[in-house]
């Protein structure tokens, strides 16, 4: 079962899925944790990734049979990804450092890993309750959830998806992706705004009933793509497992031996994944935070303070150029002692003033686990190069800041803990960023950019990228963030 952490009690996971978000506004956690024993995890490591996914996600999925886990996942990860890598490998760059590659899917950012299953699990969802309208995927994306959502849900029957990106907050190649998008039940708008914008407009759809009913006389219902719905999150967490059990396969953990899992971080739902997975029983040593300018999260680690009233940067980092990061309240929810008028409190806080503050006991415990960090571009641009030039690995610009915050931690405290670095896109999304890295010529064609790169480094620019040159642009809608709702019916409209 599942529980919202504001309080309303008691969804199973299939409806937790179909919902997205709970009705009296929390997020979906699971009342409890099914722990892995140190046996089963080491269970894992003859297992291909579909094989290790199926494992996880039973454990986390309450009314799936086994037999539709087993059939989801190997959908998802068996032939369907990406066929010259495994869905989620872990690259050694020296004794105790390692990658945790997860940009091997059809849109090279880690999303793909939960929105290549969403789709599969999201109709037998509906199956399972009865549901037999259009079910319409809403998306918020800082540029990478949007495509892989688009990429996933894609002539899906009974499915229309729609995004909502801050209009100049994506990379070129993350907008190309998007307005390139085929399918006929896809939809891309960019918002005035930034991505809080996007996401706060979202949210209030969510909350609207009028605009529920409007749907629902159209035979459609919502439901949510972002990683707030626990559809997302599920997925998640079977990459630290699977990335334990690699290590283990190669020898290079000891069972048991604890592992820290550096996170770069936006919304706070891919290090979220890796809190569940420890509260499963995953050997975790510390999960380190890491945030590019927009600190919010680094600030709040170290103060108890989460506070949203301050400047919004756009960095070399887009993705986490996030000021509201959603899923810290499952976080806070576990902390609290799962107290939903706590959570309660903080949310209407945060919703009316921008800011709430939690008591020094409730830090202190987040402090045993968590090891926040910003990284400037300055920092990120040098991480990039030293990677290539000492590990002989190109990085992401959201890499790059977990890469930097992992460094430093390591020469303050001469920590030697085996560490594993997550790494969240292809370099390739990030040309212009990755170029600037290198002091190659400013080219204003993120497209030289790649060529240039893949020349340094001898790789081939990945052919997803080199093909959103000639694509045509099939979505141009534009919206202020107050006409979100709108500009979705008109859409809608127009679709029929
Ligand atoms: C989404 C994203 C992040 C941030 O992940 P959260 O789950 O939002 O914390 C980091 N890097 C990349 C490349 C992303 O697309």
């Amino acid at each position: 079962m599942l529980i919202s952490t504001r309080g309303t009690q008691g969804v199973t996971a299939s409806q937790a899925i179909l919902r997205g978000i709970a009705p009296d506004g929390g997020l979906y956690a699971p009342t409890a944790f099914t722990r892995f024993t140190l046996p089963e995890i080491e269970a894992l490591c003859p297992l291909s990734y579909a094989q290790r996914a199926a494992r996880v996600l039973s454990a986390l999925l309450d009314d799936f049979t086994p037999e539709e886990v087993a059939s989801v996942t190997e959908a998802a990860y068996g032939a369907s990804f990406s066929a010259d890598s495994a869905p989620a490998p872990v690259r050694t760059l020296n004794g105790n450092t390692h990658l945790l590659e997860l940009f091997h899917g059809p849109t090279l950012a880690f999303k793909d890993i939960a929105l290549q299953i969403l789709p599969h699990l999201l109709p037998l969802s509906a199956r399972k309750n009865g549901v037999d309208a259009e079910i319409v995927i809403l998306v918020a994306t800082s540029g990478d959830t949007g495509k892989a959502a688009l990429e996933g849900f894609c002539d899906v029957p009974g499915t229309r998806c729609a995004v909502f990106y801050p209009k100049d907050g994506v990379s070129r190649a993350q907008y190309l992706q998007m307005a390139t998008q085929a399918g006929h039940n896809t939809h891309v708008v960019a918002v005035e705004g930034n991505f809080d914008d996007a996401q706060t407009g979202v949210k209030r759809i969510f909350a609207n009933e009028d605009f529920a009913r409007t749907l629902k006389a159209r035979g459609q219902v919502l439901t949510s793509a972002n990683s707030i719905n626990y559809g997302r999150l599920a997925p998640q967490v079977v990459y630290y497992f699977s990335a334990y059990a690699d290590l283990l396969q190669r020898g290079k953990l000891r069972p048991g031996e604890p592992v820290h899992f550096v996170v770069p971080t936006g919304n706070f739902g891919n290090i979220l994944a890796a809190l569940y997975a420890r509260e499963m029983g995953l050997p975790v040593g510390k999960l380190f935070c890491a945030s590019n300018a927009n600190r919010v999260l680094a600030d709040f680690i170290r103060t108890g303070r989460y506070d949203v009233n301050r400047a919004f940067y756009k960095t070399d980092s887009p993705s986490m150029d996030i000021l509201i990061s959603s899923n810290l309240e499952r976080y806070l929810f576990e902390l609290s002692g799962r107290d939903p008028a706590q959570v309660r409190a903080w949310m209407a806080s945060l919703a009316r003033e921008g800011r709430y503050a939690v008591p020094s006991a409730l830090l202190a415990r987040l402090n045993e686990t968590i090891v926040g960090g910003w990284v400037c571009d300055d920092e990120g641009q040098s991480a990039i190069r030293h990677a290539l030039h000492e590990a002989n690995v190109l990085i992401d610009p959201h890499t790059a800041v977990a890469w930097s915050l992992l460094t430093r931690h390591r020469k303050a405290t001469g920590d030697k803990t085996p560490a594993v670095i997550v790494s969240t896109a292809s370099p390739y999304k990030f040309g212009h960023a990755v170029a600037r890295a290198f002091q190659l010529p400013e080219q204003d064609d993120d497209f030289a950019c790649c060529r240039t790169i893949a020349r340094l480094t001898g790789q081939a620019v990945p052919e997803r990228i080199t093909a959103l040159e000639t694509l045509p642009i099939r979505h141009s809608a534009a919206c202020a963030p107050d006409a979100m709702e709108k500009t979705l019916l008109e859409l809608f409209q127009s679709a029929r």
